[in-house]
This record gives C-alpha cells, sequence and structure tokens, in this order.
C-alpha cells in the first residue's frame, strides 16, 4: 500500500498531489477557525480525494477483496483507499471522517480522533 499525500490548496474541489517524498498521510487541507462549518465545497473536495485514493489503489491493482484493519473502527475493511496517519491505519470512511473532523476542528490530532472513535465518541459520516 502506498502512503499518500495531497494538499488541498482551495475550498473547490482541487487538489494536487505534493511531489513524492516523506508523505504518510493527508497532512493539510483548509484550516478553519474552530467551530466554523466547513463549506459544501471543502465537503466535496473531501470526499472528492478520499475517492480518489481508491481509485488510486484499484488501478494500482490493489484487490478490493482484501481486508485490512482499521485502527479507528475496528473492523476489517476493504483496503483500497487505507491512510496511514502516524502509526494508524484508517478505512476511507474513518480517514474522512477523520479529516472533516479536523477541519471543523473537532479532532485536533489522530491520536484523539483514533481514540474517541474508539470508544464512540467521534463524530459520525459526512454528508455531502
Ligand atoms: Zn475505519
Amino acid at each position: 500500500m502506498r502512503t499518500k499525500r495531497y494538499w488541498l490548496d482551495t475550498g473547490d474541489a482541487a487538489q494536487q498531489p505534493l511531489p513524492s517524498g516523506i508523505a504518510d498521510a493527508v497532512t493539510a487541507w483548509i484550516v478553519l477557525p474552530p467551530s466554523s462549518d466547513p463549506t459544501p465545497a471543502q465537503l466535496a473536495a473531501i470526499e472528492a480525494t478520499m475517492r480518489l485514493f481508491v481509485e488510486d489503489d484499484l488501478a494500482s491493482g490493489v484487490s478490493p477483496r482484501r481486508k485490512i484493519f482499521c485502527d479507528a473502527c475496528h473492523q476489517a475493511r476493504p483496503m483500497p483507499g487505507f491512510v496511514r496517519y502516524d502509526r494508524y491505519l484508517l478505512c476511507n470512511p474513518c480517514a474522512t471522517d477523520y479529516e472533516v473532523a479536523r477541519i471543523r476542528g473537532v479532532a485536533l490530532t489522530i491520536d484523539q480522533f483514533v481514540h474517541d472513535r474508539s470508544f464512540g465518541a467521534a463524530p459520525e459520516g459526512v454528508s455531502v
């Protein structure tokens, strides 16, 4: 599984890969002031980027039948679209939730998100 690193520099669904390097996560999204709600365009951009991760993995031959364990939801999930954050591997839906929680200022660190999700306290889902 490749690691991924993308920079989302606008709120309009535009994203571009960073030059290859020490990619280890989706590292940068728009930073909003705490309590700001992301715009629909920002949410759409996150979802589009996360879908791209799935598509990239599928294009690279990662089988959707292969499953690995998600550190956040503690379930075996299809491998395409997994994202590594620090020492955690998150399935695509959890990674999406984390990114949304992060730009909302609800989850400031991956440790906090994984802990909260493990105990059922992390914000659920993204509705775009
Ligand atoms: Zn998960």
